[in-house]
């Protein structure tokens, strides 16, 4: 049986062509599927009775198992099942006046940052486009309003898996499907430079949010803490960022985890402001203080060292914003859905 969440708009009329449906029939059910969140085929009324069986013998919609739901006064994580047994999670964060859904892409991740739990077990593997799409459809039907945000910033690295959130992305912003706004929809990445010129010529994803993460204003650190910079080298990066083909009013967002006695010193912010100050128009920054986590040793820093970097960086006129992580609770924020509780769940 094939999952709804597989195929693109195109795709599927043909394959409803196929099964001897008129391929505008495509159309009805994924209004259902994505703008009603119907998963019963019987209840798409305007369907005729019989189309409605073949449906439900040809195809299901979703493909994810929910596990666990784990709600604290900002987030909720969700935690899923693949059909081989992995375990993903999904967090969706209540903002002041909007839901943020933070999805994941891959199952691990390969990237190997030093500060981040998912890296420890490596790649399993990437998410189908299906996966990632089941993850908003379930977690859509359990929100308490629509979700507005998306952010690719859960498990992996999604320019990693390039295909499949493109697919997913599409699914997403287009009016057929879920009808989001390219706006409210941004892809973070560790800075694959090749997968970000890729992008830049991608008319659907060079339009998205793109947040990256810098995390060190040295390239000898930044190859400490992201082994990646290795291959993907800080000026290079910024470089290319530079380049990004974004209209002049939109930014992108260089995320910075502040980690004590590590990359937290008034030193670090000057080096990490004279990088962007070049391209000080093409940029905003987003400073994360890290988040603990039992298996790694970095701690995070007191807030008056926070401050006094933001301090830095706003004296060289670059707006920067501290973003104390929604879901650190539950383990759900960046860098940390590997978590302790997430083992038991596999054990
Ligand atoms: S922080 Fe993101 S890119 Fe880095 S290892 Fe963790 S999941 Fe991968």
């Amino acid at each position: 049986m094939e999952i709804l969440a597989s195929y693109n708009l195109q795709e599927l009329r043909v394959k409803f062509q196929e099964l001897g449906f008129e391929p505008y029939r495509a159309n009805q059910v994924l209004g259902w599927v994505y703008r009603k969140f119907k998963d019963n085929f019987q209840e798409m009324t305007d369907i005729p009775k019989e189309q409605r069986t073949l449906l439900s013998q040809a195809f299901r919609v979703h493909t994810l198992k929910p596990v666990e739901r784990i709600e604290t006064k900002d987030s909720v994580k969700y935690i899923f099942r693949t059909e081989d047994g992995s375990i993903i999670e999904t967090v969706l964060i209540f903002e002041r006046d909007h839901l943020t859904l933070c999805l994941s892409s891959q199952v691990g991740c390969a990237v190997g940052c030093k500060f981040c739990a998912t890296a420890k077990d490596g790649l399993f593997r990437n998410l189908t486009t299906a996966e990632i799409v089941d993850q908003y459809l379930w977690v859509q039907k359990d929100a308490p309003s629509r979700i507005r945000n998306v952010v690719f910033m859960g498990m992996g690295e999604p320019l990693a898996n390039y295909e499949a959130v493109r697919k997913a992305v599409e699914i997403m912003v287009n009016p057929w499907g879920i009808g989001l706004s390219k706006r409210r929809v941004s892809i973070s990445t560790s800075g694959l430079i090749s997968q970000l010129k890729r992008m830049a010529q991608d008319p659907l994803l060079r339009e998205l949010n793109l947040a990256v993460s810098v995390n060190a204003p040295y390239q000898y650190l930044r190859e400490l803490l992201m082994p990646i910079s290795k291959t993907n080298n800080l000026k290079e990066l910024m470089q290319t960022l530079a380049d990004h083909p974004y209209p002049p009013d939109r930014r992108i967002m260089l995320e910075y985890v502040l980690i004590k006695d590590i990359n937290d010193s008034e030193a670090h912010a000057r080096a990490f402001a004279q990088l962007i100050v070049p391209y000080r128009n093409k940029f905003k920054v987003n400073l994360i203080p890290y988040n603990p986590d039992p298996s790694i040793a970095f701690e995070r820093p007191s807030m008056e060292r926070v401050y006094a970097f933001q301090e830095v960086l706003r004296s060289h006129h670059i707006s920067t914003f501290i973003r104390l992580s929604k879901g650190v609770d539950v383990f759900g924020a960046c860098g940390q859905l590997r978590s302790k509780r997430l083992e038991l769940v596999v054990k």
